[in-house]
C-alpha cells in the first residue's frame, strides 16, 4: 500500500510517527468511504437530505485532509482534525435524530482512533467529555422526549459500555505504545554494545542525507576501526575482546555531541554521522575520542586505539559514494601506521 505522505515528506518522520501516518491514512480512506456511501443512501434511500448534508461535509472535511496530510505530513494538525471532524458529525448526527436508530452507537468507535492519534491524556480528555455529554443527553432524552423514550436501563447500559470502552481503548493504548517502543529499541540497537545497529545507522544515513540536500549545510560521516583488534582476541581472548567493545562504547556516548548520529557498523567498525558539521568540527571530535581512549582504563590496562576516514559532503555524491570515501580514508589511516585519522579527498 502506498504511503502517506509522499515519500520525500516520509523521512521526516519516526517509526511510531511513520506508524502512525499509516493509520491516518487507512481512517482518512475509511472516513472517506463512508461518509461517501452514507451521503448516497440518505439521499436515494431515506429522502433525508440533512444528514445527507453531514455527510457530505464530512466527505469534503476528509478529502481536504488528505491533501493536506500529503502537502504537509503535519501529524498533530492531522490527528485532532480527524477527531474533531468525527465528533462534530457524531454530535450533529445525534442530535438530529434525537437519539434515535441508535445513532449513539457511533461514538463507540471514538476511543480507538483517539487514543492511538492523540495519545492516552488528551484521548481520555476527549472520550471523557464525548461521552459525558451523550449520556446526559441520553438522559435528557429519556426525560423529555414524547416519542417512546429510552428507559432508564438503556441510560445506564450506555453508561456502562461507555465508560468500559474509555478503561480498556487507554489500557490497550499504553500497552500498545510500550511494546511498541519497546520493539523499536530492540530492532535498533546492538545487543553487545547498545548501540545503534548498522540497520537503523543505515536509516539514519539515508535521513541525515536528505536533510543535507534540503539545507546544503555539510554532512560528515567518520568510519573508524580498532587497530590489530585481532591481536587483542587472541592475546586476551574473545569475552575480553567484548567488553573492550562495550567500553569503547561507552566512551563514545560520554564524547560524543548530542546532534552526532553514532553506532556500530560492523564486528569492530564505528560511523559517526554528524549533521551540520565541517571538516574541522569532525577532526575535533575525533582528536577528542583519540584523547578520551588515549586517557581511559581499559580491562586488563589493553591500550586501544582506532583508526578513522574522514569524509565531508562533496558536490554531486550520494551516501554512498561519501561512504566509500570515507572506507578509503580509514583504509588510508591504516598504511599510515594506525591510531590517527585521515581526511578523504573532496
Ligand atoms: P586492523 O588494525 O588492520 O584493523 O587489524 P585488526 O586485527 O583489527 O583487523 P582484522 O580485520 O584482521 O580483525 C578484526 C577482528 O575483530 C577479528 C574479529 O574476531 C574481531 N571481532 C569482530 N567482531 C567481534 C566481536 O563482536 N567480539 C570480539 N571479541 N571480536 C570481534
Ligand atoms: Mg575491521
Ligand atoms: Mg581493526
Amino acid at each position: 500500500m502506498a504511503h502517506w505522505p509522499s515519500s520525500e515528506k516520509l523521512f521526516l518522520l519516526t517509526g511510531q510517527q511513520r506508524h502512525q501516518a499509516k493509520m491516518i491514512h487507512v481512517l482518512l480512506l475509511v472516513m472517506a468511504v463512508y461518509f461517501a456511501v452514507l451521503a448516497a443512501l440518505n439521499v436515494f434511500v431515506f429522502n433525508d437530505f440533512e444528514i445527507a448534508a453531514l455527510d457530505t461535509f464530512g466527505l469534503a472535511g476528509t478529502l481536504y485532509l488528505i491533501a493536506y496530510f500529503r502537502r504537509t505530513a503535519n501529524l498533530k494538525v492531522t490527528s485532532w482534525s480527524v477527531v474533531s471532524i468525527l465528533t462534530a458529525i457524531m454530535m450533529l448526527f445525534i442530535h438530529i435524530t434525537s437519539g434515535m436508530a441508535y445513532s449513539i452507537i457511533w461514538v463507540t468507535v471514538l476511543p480507538p482512533i483517539s487514543f492511538f492519534l492523540l495519545g492516552r491524556r488528551y484521548g481520555a480528555w476527549v472520550c471523557g467529555i464525548v461521552f459525558s455529554y451523550v449520556v446526559v443527553f441520553f438522559f435528557v432524552q429519556s426525560r423529555t422526549s414524547v416519542v417512546s423514550p429510552p428507559g432508564l436501563a438503556s441510560v445506564l447500559n450506555v453508561a456502562e459500555v461507555l465508560l468500559a470502552h474509555w478503561f480498556l481503548f487507554r489500557f490497550y493504548e499504553r500497552s500498545r505504545s510500550e511494546a511498541y517502543a519497546e520493539l523499536e529499541r530492540l530492532s535498533e540497537t546492538d545487543k553487545l554494545t547498545g548501540l545503534y545497529n548498522r540497520r537503523h545507522l543505515d536509516m539514519l544515513l539515508t535521513n541525515e542525507f536528505n536533510l543535507h540536500l534540503r539545507s546544503q549545510r555539510p554532512l560528515t560521516l567518520v568510519l573508524c576501526d580498532i587497530d590489530h583488534f585481532k591481536r587483542i582476541n587472541d592475546k586476551n581472548g574473545h569475552l575480553t575482546g567484548d567488553i573492550i567493545l562495550q567500553e569503547i562504547a561507552e566512551t563514545l556516548r560520554s564524547t560524543m555531541r548530542s546532534t552526532d548520529k553514532y553506532g556500530r557498523w560492523g564486528g569492530e567498525e564505528f560511523l559517526f554521522i554528524c549533521p551540520d558539521t565541517s571538516g574541522e568540527a569532525a577532526i575535533a571530535i575525533v582528536e577528542k575520542l583519540r584523547h578520551a581512549l588515549a586517557n581511559r582504563a581499559f580491562t586488563r590496562d589493553i591500550k586501544v586505539t582506532l583508526s578513522f576516514g574522514i569524509a565531508i559532503s562533496a558536490q554531486d555524491q550520494d551516501a554512498e559514494q561519501q561512504l566509500r570515501r570515507a572506507d578509503e580514508a580509514l583504509y588510508e589511516a591504516k598504511r599510515r601506521g594506525r591510531d590517527c585519522f585521515v581526511v578523504a579527498d573532496g
